[in-house]
Formats: C-alpha cells, sequence, structure tokens
C-alpha cells in the first residue's frame, strides 16, 4: 500500500445520486456502488454519500447492512430555505455509507424528466450537503469524487459558493464523467439560489449559451477529471464526441484520463446468480441452456435451435435503436430471434412493440425494468446486441461477456475497449463501425456463421466467460490518480 501526506493513505468520499444495492437507474448506480468497494478491499479509506430515496432505507435494512442514525443533521441553504437532511451511517458488504434523507426531496423517482429550479433542487442539496458532511460524521475526506452532473454542483460550489468557495478548505475533487449528454442546464440568475457568486456566470465558469452549465462548472473546477473507458476519453475531446463541450475538454486534456469500468463480479456471477433458474461455470454450460429454456419460456416460445439475440437496456437514440428497429425484419429474414428488455423514448418502445406484433415467434419485447428477467436474458442470450450511437463504458457487454453471451457491438468508446472481433487479438464478439442497419446487419451475419459452429460458438462463448474485466484492473488506476493528488 503506497502511503502519501505522512504515511496516511487518502480518505475519499464518493458522491453519487445513485449506487447500488441502494439505488440504480444505470451503469453509474452500478459503478457508483462496486467502485468505493473495491477500493476498500485495496486499503483506501473510501466511502459513499448517495440519497435515501423512498424505499433505499428499508432496503438497506432487508439486506442487512448495519444502519445508524447521526446526531447532527447536514444542511444546505437552497433558495433562501434551509433544507436539513438525515445522515444515517450505513455499513456492509465492504461497503460504508452514508445515506443521506429528506423526504421532501428524495421521493421515488431519481431523475426528472427535465431541470426546473425545482426539480434540481434534489442535485443541489445532495452537493451542498456533501460539503457540510464532515459535522455530522467527524471524518474529512482529503478528496470528494463526484459522479455525473447530479453532483457537478459540488466542484462548482468549492470554487463559487460563498460559504464554501472561501472556507480555504484544500479538499481535492475528481469529476467523473459517466455520460456527457446530460449535462444539466439552468438559467443563469439561478445560480443565485444556490448561494453561487455572480463570478461564475461568465464564460470561463458555467455560462454555455447563456445558460448555467453544471457539468461545465464542475468541469472548469475540479482537480482531476476522469471517464469511464480510454476510448471515451478520446471522443470526448473532439467536436463530434463532445456534446458541445469538446473544445473545453481538448483545453483541459492535462487533467482528463480514461479509466476503464470494471464490474462487481462478485454480484454479476453466473457460478453464484441467485436470480437464475440453473447456475453454471465455463467447466459446465449445461445451466446456461436451462437459462435459455427458461427465457425463451417467458416470450412463449420453444427452443427450435435458432439463435436468440437479447439485448437489455434504455430504449433511447444513444443505444443505437434508431438502427437496430429498421434492421429488426431483416434479423428475422435471417432466422434470428430477438428478446429486448428495456423502456425509454416513446417512438423506440411503440416501433419495437409493433415489431413484437408483427413476428410474434421471433420477436419479444419486456416493456420496463426487471432485475430478475435482465439476469436471465444474459444468462439465456446466444448472442448480446448493443449497436449503440455512443457508449461512454457500457457495462451490459461486459456482463454478457461473464454470462456467455457474446456481444455485437457497435465499435464507439468503452465498447472498442472491451469487445473485439473474432480473428483478431483477443477476439471475443463481433464489430461493427458505421451507424446504419446494414453495418449492423453485417456484423450479426458474421455472428450467425459461427453460431452454426457448435464448437466455435462455445470456444467464443468461453473466452468471454474467463476474462477479467471486474474492478481488479481499475481500482488501482484511480488509488494512484487520489496518491497524485494529494503529492
Ligand atoms: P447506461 O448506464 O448507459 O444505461 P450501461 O450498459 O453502462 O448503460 O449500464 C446499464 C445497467 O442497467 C446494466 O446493469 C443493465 O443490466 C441495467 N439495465 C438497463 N436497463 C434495464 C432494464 N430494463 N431492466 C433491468 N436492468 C436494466
Amino acid at each position: 500500500m503506497t502511503a502519501v501526506q505522512g504515511g496516511r493513505t487518502p480518505k475519499v468520499l464518493h458522491v453519487s445520486p445513485e449506487a447500488v444495492p441502494f439505488s440504480k437507474v444505470g451503469g453509474l448506480g452500478d459503478v457508483a456502488g462496486s467502485l468505493p468497494a473495491a477500493l476498500r478491499d485495496s486499503g483506501t479509506d473510501c466511502r459513499l454519500l448517495t440519497p435515501a430515496w423512498e424505499g433505499v432505507l428499508d432496503r438497506a435494512r432487508e439486506l442487512g447492512f448495519s444502519l445508524s442514525r447521526l446526531s447532527r443533521k447536514a444542511e444546505a441553504v437552497i433558495r433562501w430555505k434551509i433544507h436539513r437532511g438525515t445522515v444515517w451511517k450505513c455499513s456492509g458488504e465492504g461497503l460504508v455509507a452514508y445515506l443521506l434523507e429528506e423526504p421532501s426531496l428524495f421521493g421515488k423517482t431519481v431523475y426528472p424528466r427535465e431541470l426546473t429550479p425545482d426539480s434540481v433542487t434534489p442535485f443541489l442539496f445532495l452537493s451542498l450537503a456533501a460539503l457540510d458532511l464532515p459535522s455530522a460524521t467527524l471524518w474529512k475526506p482529503d478528496i470528494i469524487h463526484c459522479h455525473d452532473w447530479g453532483t457537478a454542483p459540488l466542484p462548482a460550489a468549492l470554487k463559487w459558493h460563498i460559504h464554501f468557495g472561501s472556507s480555504g478548505d484544500v479538499c481535492k475533487t475528481v469529476f467523473t464523467i459517466h455520460n456527457l449528454a446530460h449535462q444539466g442546464l439552468l438559467s443563469l440568475e439561478s445560480l443565485g439560489d444556490w448561494g453561487i457568486r455572480n463570478e461564475a456566470a461568465r464564460v470561463e465558469g458555467m455560462e454555455y449559451f447563456g445558460m448555467a452549465n453544471l457539468m461545465k462548472g464542475a468541469l472548469v473546477s475540479c482537480d482531476a477529471i476522469t471517464t469511464v473507458s480510454p476510448g471515451y476519453a478520446e471522443e470526448i475531446l473532439t467536436e463530434e464526441g463532445g456534446e458541445g463541450l469538446g473544445g473545453l475538454l481538448k483545453s483541459l486534456s492535462g487533467k482528463v484520463s480514461g479509466i476503464l469500468n470494471g464490474l462487481d463480479d462478485r454480484y454479476w456471477d453466473p457460478r453464484t446468480d441467485p436470480l437464475l433458474p440453473e447456475r453454471y461455470s465455463p467447466d459446465n454450460l449445461s445451466g446456461k441452456t436451462a437459462c435459455k429454456k427458461k427465457l425463451l419460456e417467458r416470450a412463449g416460445w420453444k427452443d427450435d435451435g435458432r439463435p436468440l439475440l437479447v439485448s437489455v437496456g434504455r430504449m433511447v437514440e444513444q443505444k443505437g435503436f434508431s438502427i437496430l428497429l429498421p434492421a429488426l425484419e431483416e434479423l428475422v429474414g435471417m432466422n434470428c430471434r430477438l428478446f429486448l428488455v428495456g423502456s425509454g423514448q416513446t417512438e423506440y418502445e411503440e416501433a419495437a412493440d409493433s415489431a413484437a406484433a408483427r413476428f410474434p415467434g421471433s420477436v419479444f419485447v419486456f416493456r420496463g425494468y426487471d432485475e430478475p428477467l435482465a439476469h436471465l436474458a444474459y444468462a439465456g442470450g446466444d448472442f448480446f446486441l448493443m449497436p449503440s450511437r455512443f457508449e461512454p463504458c457500457g457495462l451490459s457487454q461486459l456482463i454478457s461477456l461473464r454470462y456467455g453471451t457474446v456481444p455485437i457491438v457497435r465499435a464507439a468508446g468503452g465498447l472498442r475497449d472491451t469487445v473485439f472481433e473474432l480473428g483478431t487479438p483477443g477476439g471475443n464478439g463481433f464489430l461493427f463501425s458505421g451507424y446504419t442497419p446494414e453495418d449492423l446487419l453485417e456484423a450479426v451475419a458474421r455472428a450467425m456463421e459461427v453460431f452454426r459452429d457448435k464448437d466455435s460458438m462455445q470456444l467464443l462463448s468461453l473466452r468471454g466467460m474467463n476474462a477479467d474485466f471486474s474492478w481488479n484492473r481499475s481500482a488501482p488506476l484511480y488509488k494512484k490518480l487520489y496518491e497524485s493528488l494529494l503529492l
């Protein structure tokens, strides 16, 4: 263990709007829950602050976490109102978390459909309460690690807040971009609502086309920027991939790095996964066949030997539905079956439903969020489809590899860091570059050739299962980054 600052290892507080096992909307939840635990395993005093959204405290108790309520609350003033959050210290499963309870702010849904002065308040409160947290916990972090736009107000507050921005606090901040497409735009006038000084409303600060951009504020004010794969780190420095912040990110490139997300391989393990009807391992794949059978049953199908392509994820533009849906008819013509799990943009949901109605024996759509069904789909599929337009890292392809389900993905962001075309070094799946239905279909056609040869198919599936995409690879890189910030 490398010691810094007079023999101490860094004390790091992660702050995230979602974190497993307490809450999860997407990959950020997986990462924010599992990374602090992985860092603790490697000797860093890493803790997590996340909201106690409705049901979270009950869930933590049900899961056997030990919970204690701290006597002091964490406070922040937003729009002339003092918000006080109860802080619950919660330990278990290798994690030390602070759950912030404020029922009037942290309700049922994590992210609002639209950002307004009201709907942004939970995220402002989470960020400012994190800065007040040491007075409740008596534990003061050296580094605060923020995740995505919902915690972007925190580094900005350390620079421009009327109280925190002049407190002489030497705390360092790391800001991780999980998805640059969501930046958090507010009116410039609303900055004063949460104590941000006027000087932040300039182009060198948070100003962005006449609005206040929370993400931009974090990028310019934090000490280090990371993103969730080396591939995405390259893409966001460009005009095309920078979502309007490419030029700024390029000018900040000295503090930008890409660290591949890891998979919580204790949770995502087909050997032990309690949500599977039968478990399996690289030594014995018979459970995988049983999972396929069960998955087919969910669609009302019998196994007739056809390849089963699955997809689990948000039905949004980012995930490539605008090329997947137009390809469905041809995929059915190629004798494939498709099992889609997810929900999102209405136009994609409707198009998926109408394909399912047209091809009831070949296309099945489950609309909604369903953790057990997602596990069954990862286990029961032959192939996993992920034709993303852009993909910061992507966890789904990592899960599918671990479950022996061969990924067919577009070569974007973290997908090109983790999936390699069969026949090239490390080949574990199928890739395509162009963003068209034809490019996708060509990759599927290559996959179908391999599917017809059972031995090659099994070897490919085993290669994915035997690869290591856990935090073992990436947690040490974060540790190194923290240590470099404290030198
Ligand atoms: P993103 O964070 O962009 O949504 P990722 O691939 O990084 O995509 O992570 C998505 C996570 O959310 C995975 O753990 C995936 O299994 C899960 N997930 C997405 N949609 C669903 C759903 N409809 N039901 C269950 N789990 C889902």
